[in-house]
């Protein structure tokens, strides 16, 4: 990833995969440039051709910030901006919570698409047209026009998905009906444009073009899929609470073996071991994995230091983390399990992940 700037205090990154796409606007356009301007030579149309996919990319940078602006304005912050192979995404932090606000930033980067387009159209008209300028205000013109219907077709992952999102959870009240509907949407977008690539013409820039098609097709495939989970997963999350999802753990000292320190776990009904010192704070926290995978006849002779994770800050939650903010905390600091403690610092319990992704799976 390359950086190329911070706008908004957004950092815009360029990925490796946007080479290739700058070389075949390239060596698709640099003969193009060279017929339609009179008196160029092969080499000044091809620098043309290469600055045309420079302009192109920025003009899909403009279209991003006009997301990220709109999200910033709104009080959402925005991780980063990529620009790759199939053109850019605005990586925002959590999904719009009003439909008012999803639509506002799916909006924004159409719209400016469709001021460049209007811009480079006003130029065209002052510019002679068998020129540099001319060319180039021409391929900007159809460009930013592509991106704006392209990017407004009604499906997820793209933007008019978002807006077809937003529509129907204004008129269904529910923001995973909204998605629902999107998602599928997506797929049919993402079937037509499989189908575009291979009934593409047979000439190799037709292949090069289905090629294309087809890995566009199946980026929007997949985005449509994962925003389908990821819609499903938010309706789940305001359910999430710390206190149901509590495991008893047992407060045992370092220098017990594991075989020792799971009969006193079974004996106990605990289903978490934490290690704590001679003042019973606690260490560390034993890895259930970790402690499973331990042959059984070296259990006795296995120390539960060598089994357990020593407790940073991110391995500690405090009950009362719900939603969101329990999910950000496990993503911050991955682990399989998490001290759980009171207000005051006392030890409540364990989080087990997997039971936070049993809950979240809805298999219980
Ligand atoms: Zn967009």
């Amino acid at each position: 990833m390359v950086p190329v700037g911070r706008f908004f205090g957004v950092p815009v990154y360029f990925a490796p995969s946007w080479l290739i796409i700058a070389a075949l606007l390239t060596i698709y356009y640099g003969p193009i440039v060279r017929d339609a301007v009179p008196g160029v030579s092969d080499s000044t149309a091809y620098l043309v051709a290469f600055a045309y996919a420079v302009l192109f990319a920025l003009c899909v940078v403009a279209h991003e910030l006009g997301h990220t602006a709109v999200s910033l304005a709104l009080g959402t912050p925005v991780r980063r901006v990529v620009i790759f192979l199939l053109g850019g995404v605005s990586e925002i932090e959590r999904d719009p919570q009003r439909p008012r606000d999803e639509f506002l930033v799916a909006a924004a980067g159409p719209l400016v698409s469709i001021v460049l387009t209007g811009l480079a159209a006003l130029g065209y008209q002052f510019i002679d047209h068998a020129t540099i300028l001319g060319v180039l205000l021409a391929l900007l013109l159809w460009s930013n026009l592509v991106v704006a219907v392209f990017n407004l077709l009604p499906g997820l992952p793209l933007d008019g998905g978002r807006l077809l999102r937003a529509a129907v959870w204004t008129i269904a009240r529910s923001r995973l009906t909204g998605t629902r509907a999107a998602a599928w949407t997506g797929r049919a977008v993402a079937v037509a444009v499989a189908v575009s690539g291979l009934v593409a013409d047979r000439t190799s820039w037709g292949y090069t073009a289905g090629l294309l098609s087809i890995a566009l097709a199946a980026y929007l495939w997949f985005g449509a899929g994962q925003s389908l989970r990821a819609g499903e997963l938010l309706e789940r999350l305001p359910a999430l609470n710390l206190l149901e999802l509590l495991r008893p753990g047992l407060f045992v000292p370092p220098d017990l073996s594991v075989a020792e320190a799971l009969r006193r776990a079974w004996s106990g009904n605990a289903r978490g071991l934490v290690l704590v010192d001679s003042a019973a704070r606690p260490q560390a926290i034993v890895d259930e994995v970790m402690i499973g995978s331990v042959p059984p006849e070296r259990r006795p002779w296995t120390s539960l230091v060598e089994v357990a994770r020593p407790l940073e800050p991110g391995l500690v939650l405090t009950l009362g983390l719900s939603g969101e903010d329990l999910l950000a905390a496990v993503r911050a600091t991955p682990a399989h399990e998490y001290l759980v403690v009171n207000e005051d610092g006392s030890p409540a319990g364990i989080l087990a992940v997997t039971d936070l992704a049993a809950t979240l799976s809805g298999s219980t």
